[in-house]
């Protein structure tokens, strides 16, 4: 038995004026998907549990199976191990963004201009070289995305996303350990400003410490392996022991090698992989931008260059099943995540469900299920 799960992030939507009332999922040609649905299950999951944030590491952790009411700490520690970091009880991860605040206080540029990982990370270096020291530690990440290490009590704060402060007054953190951070970022204004990129401080956010996740081969009996550009899924890859699969042309972006993955996919299972994630982030940054026309060609991209030649390919080893869902959605409108309940599909290559419609509408009235009990659904089988 292989068992595939699909994750188009972020691809559930609601109805836009610019198409007619429909979705994204509803618009797009995807031959493929709907055989899929009309063979399998559909249905209504809440990836993002009651109290937790609408973000990639909720869902994504949701869908890998494991509750992120139990296991979530922080967005922070899972982008430390996704750079090889583990954090020592008493330790907790910052993420750390190179950001542009105006002199007014305005969060002008969440992402600092998006300097390049070369370049940010010599500024890293340097505010790890001047601030570094008890206990704290400052590690280059990717592009304006790094980590800052601290003694746990510094977590004791109410940190907002820069990204959610963009054109707003750069609101520093509250609570205990408020103090403390808003000085650590203060003294990084004459480092960060002097270097010559566009951004000219850090912002801290998104703390927690190291959670302890279960290895997913032990807990499910299946091995794994994944494929994303996305920092954040790779780090749910490094603490959950799934291997996290390299592939140079997956760039998180319109232009990504879906074949690339599929290809990688179907090679990986071959070779005695039970299971493999294949993760795109393509419609999610079409919703944020606001792009329709982009979000109905990524769904339709994963409809010709994955899922058609995947269930071939899958076909051609045997028994197979089939997850596929997003880890929340990404509203067009709205341009950014919601924590409303995404559909599901699960197909069994064997055994024929209800099937039925993959689309916002169509799960409309089927009850919703927590969507970390998908993947023992998945892999439920005799
Ligand atoms: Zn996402």
């Amino acid at each position: 038995m292989k068992y595939v799960v699909c994750v188009p992030d972020g691809c559930a939507d609601e109805p836009c004026d610019e198409l007619g009332g429909r979705t994204p999922l509803e618009v797009a040609v995807t031959p493929n998907l709907d055989a899929l649905a009309g063979r399998g299950t559909v249905g209504r999951a809440a990836v993002i549990p009651d109290g937790l944030p609408p973000g990639s590491d909720v869902g994504n952790m949701a869908i890998l199976g494991y509750d992120p009411a139990e296991f979530h700490t922080g967005r922070a520690p899972i982008e430390a191990a996704a750079l090889g970091l583990r954090l020592a009880p008493g330790e907790v991860a910052f993420r750390c963004n190179l950001v542009r605040v105006g002199g007014d206080g305005t969060m002008e540029d969440f992402a600092g201009g998006h300097p390049t990982t070369e370049d940010a990370a010599e500024v890293i270096r340097a505010l790890d070289a001047e601030l570094g020291g008890d206990g704290i530690a400052f590690h280059p990440g990717v592009q304006y995305r790094h980590v800052m290490v601290a003694p746990a009590d510094l977590a004791d704060a109410d940190c907002v996303p820069p990204h959610d402060l963009t054109g707003k007054p750069a609101v520093g953190p509250s609570g205990a350990a408020a103090a403390r951070l808003a000085e650590i970022m203060e003294a990084s204004r004459p480092i960060v400003s002097g270097s010559g990129l566009d951004a000219n401080q850090v912002w801290l956010w998104g703390q927690g410490h190291q959670p302890s996740m279960p290895d997913f081969t032990t807990r499910h009996g299946v091995t794994a392996g994944l494929v994303t550009a996305v920092d954040l899924v790779r780090g749910l890859g490094v603490l959950t022991g799934i291997e996290v699969h390299d592939l140079a042309t997956a760039t998180g972006w319109y232009d990504t090698d879906y074949a690339g993955k599929r290809n990688l996919a179907l090679s990986t299972l071959a070779d005695g992989a039970d299971l493999f994630v294949i993760h795109v982030e393509a419609t999610d940054e079409a919703g944020h931008a606001g792009d329709v026309a982009e979000k109905v060609r990524a769904l339709e991209n994963w409809d010709t260059e994955i899922l058609g030649p995947l269930v071939e390919g899958l076909d051609a080893m045997g028994r197979w099943r089939l997850l596929l869902l997003p880890d929340h959605a990404t509203p067009l409108a709205l341009r950014t995540h919601t924590s409303d309940p995404v559909p599901y599909l699960l197909v069994d290559s064997l055994t024929p469900g209800a099937g039925g419609t993959y689309t916002e509408s169509g799960v409309a009235d089927a009850a919703v299920v927590p969507g970390h009990s998908l993947m023992g659904e998945l892999l439920s089988v005799g």
